[in-house]
């Protein structure tokens, strides 16, 4: 399945969402890895979040995520 980030246009062919799963489901939110921002996925394709509208459970795991990608990010471009 090929999703395409709604804020980058980066495309995912093999889609991480916090549950774990490799195939997104309706309604699940998933973290973008090339512009690091939350989309979530909807009739086959993903809309931009607003982070403001998420529960603080899924709040906290999204910015758990977001540091240790921005983390591995400025690992690579120390290089
Ligand atoms: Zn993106």
């Amino acid at each position: 399945m090929n999703t395409n980030c709604s804020h980058c246009n980066y495309k995912a062919t093999n889609h991480e969402t916090l549950a774990g799963a490799t195939k997104p489901n309706e309604g699940d939110v998933s973290f973008c890895i090339n512009c690091g921002e939350v989309n979530k996925f909807k009739d086959g394709i993903l809309l931009p979040v607003n982070m403001e509208f998420l529960d603080e459970k899924t709040k906290t795991e999204l910015n758990d995520i977001r540091i240790a990608w921005l983390k591995m990010r400025a690992m690579r471009s120390a290089k």
